[in-house]
């Protein structure tokens, strides 16, 4: 005999999937929007109550952008999607029997997905002094650190004179990849734009900006010409391009090369090499080259039930298993990826493969300089493909509020020959 519903029965309604997502880059990000108006409970958390637009970190560290401009509140970009709260706080691990993820100084959050979206970290590939006198460039704090230090050395150097041998003028770039390339570039249009007027008894021509790559090419990923077009325009710019080279030592006023030579410097910015978010390693997960997390085809973390791994802290691969690049574009398609496998999953359908779709690769040198190798085998270079950079960094940059800003102050900086945002700023501690 069927039984019959009495009018005051309670049907249980069906739990609602908690959502743990650790890291508001461009991956988590992704995870988020993409579950909106969906019967899901998502948590964002982030160490930072920002995301970061990490590509135009260098325009920050080089007074081309205020630091407002590559970032972006989170909570303030969920304020119309009811399913997602944010967590200010730093993951420090996980308890996978107990299904919870723990927090610095807050309360564990339970989960039946979690998402990890970490993203990335420096590797100075255990060089002597490279992690205590070097800068780098993966946070917006990194950033600003690089531009006052870079302000403090030119002030020094007004105040004391510019003196070569004791290195204050020297600037040493590590790396001939993107990062490198755009910093070089940038530092030398900053010096020759607007240094040479902001400190007219300074000469400011004397100061030296060496980029140092190990290969003999610089930009790695791309065509030959466009590696050369790379080279010829920063060494047309002044800047000291030393191929086939390597940083063996770095203190706090040198830099040593391998084969010998000893550079007079107080400023290092290392972009040569990229690892995996160390939580990888510390919540116990197998990690491939670089220490990325490896993933099944549909991104899910092998053995770890409910687990994903998105982005730079994952060890993605295409088709033919080879690793996808540590990029933006493959962040935010594989967090569109896991979203709809989530929500395949509450529906009872099996998970798909994540395929990458490779819109192309783009570089910039600086003013009406850039490279470009777009799908089709299309190849751009100089003053187009430095619009097709801009006019994509715009599209791609989070908020309308900061491509506004971002195009008022490339605007404002390319008609003027200017730069704004070169306060030298010292935040101590309280009296
Ligand atoms: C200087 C620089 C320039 C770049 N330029 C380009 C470019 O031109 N084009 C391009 O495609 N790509 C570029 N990239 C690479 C691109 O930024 C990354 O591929 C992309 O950010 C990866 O996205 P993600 O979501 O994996 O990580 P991210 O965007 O790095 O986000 C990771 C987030 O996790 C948070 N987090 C980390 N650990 C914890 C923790 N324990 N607890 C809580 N939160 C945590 C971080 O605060 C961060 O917000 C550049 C990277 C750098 C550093």
């Amino acid at each position: 005999m069927l039984h019959e519903r009495r009018y005051d029965e309670v049907v249980p309604a069906a739990p609602i999937p908690k959502v743990v997502v650790v890291g508001a880059g461009f991956g988590g990000l992704e995870v988020a929007r993409h579950l909106a108006g969906r019967p899901v409970d998502i948590t964002l958390v982030d160490q930072h109550n920002f995301h970061t637009f990490q590509p135009l970190l260098y325009q920050v560290a080089t007074a081309g952008l205020n630091a407002a401009d590559v970032a972006n509140v989170v909570r303030g970009l969920f304020h119309r999607q009811d399913n997602v709260r944010f967590r200010c706080a730093t993951v420090t691990g996980v308890d996978w029997d107990a299904r919870t993820v723990q927090l610095d100084g807050h309360p564990a959050l339970p989960f039946d997905h979690l998402v990890l979206a970490g993203g990335a970290t420096v590797n100075h590939f255990g060089t002597p002094g490279a992690a205590e006198h070097g800068f780098a460039l993966y946070t917006l704090a990194d950033a600003v650190r690089l531009r006052n230090h870079v302000l403090d050395r030119f002030e020094a150097a007004d105040a004391d004179g510019a003196d070569p041998a004791d290195g204050g003028l020297t600037f040493v770039v590590v790396g001939g990849g993107p990062t490198g390339v755009e910093t070089a570039g940038a530092l030398a249009e900053l010096f020759a734009m607007v240094f040479r007027k902001d400190y007219p008894s300074l000469d400011v021509s004397s100061a030296r900006i060496v980029l140092v790559e190990m290969q003999d090419h610089l930009l790695d990923p791309f065509a030959a010409r466009s590696r050369q077009h790379a080279l010829d325009t920063l060494t047309s710019r002044g800047v000291d391009v030393r191929l086939g080279a390597a940083v063996a030592e770095v203190t706090a006023s040198s830099v040593t090369l391998a084969g010998g030579e000893v550079l007079p410097c107080q400023t290092l910015v290392w972009a040569a090499g990229v690892q995996a978010n160390p939580l990888a390693a510390h919540l116990g997960l197998d990690q491939g080259r670089g220490g990325r997390v490896i993933v099944a085809p549909d991104l899910r973390v092998p053995g770890r039930s409910g687990a994903w791994a998105i982005g730079d802290i994952a060890a993605a691969t295409d088709r033919d298993g080879a690793l996808l690049p540590q990029l933006a574009p493959v962040a935010m398609q594989a967090g569109r990826h896991v979203a709809r496998q989530i929500t395949r999953l509450a529906e009872g359908k099996d998970t798909e493969p994540f395929r990458y779709r490779n819109k192309g690769t783009m570089a910039t040198i600086g003013r009406r300089a850039a490279v470009a190798e777009l799908p089709g085998g299309i190849k751009l270079r100089g003053g187009l493909a430095w619009l097709a950079w801009l006019g994509l960094h715009l599209v791609f940059l989070v908020g309308k509020r900061n491509r506004a800003s971002v195009l008022l102050n490339w605007a404002w900086n390319y008609f003027t020959w200017d730069r704004g945002p070169r306060l030298l700023f010292r935040v101590g501690s309280r009296p």
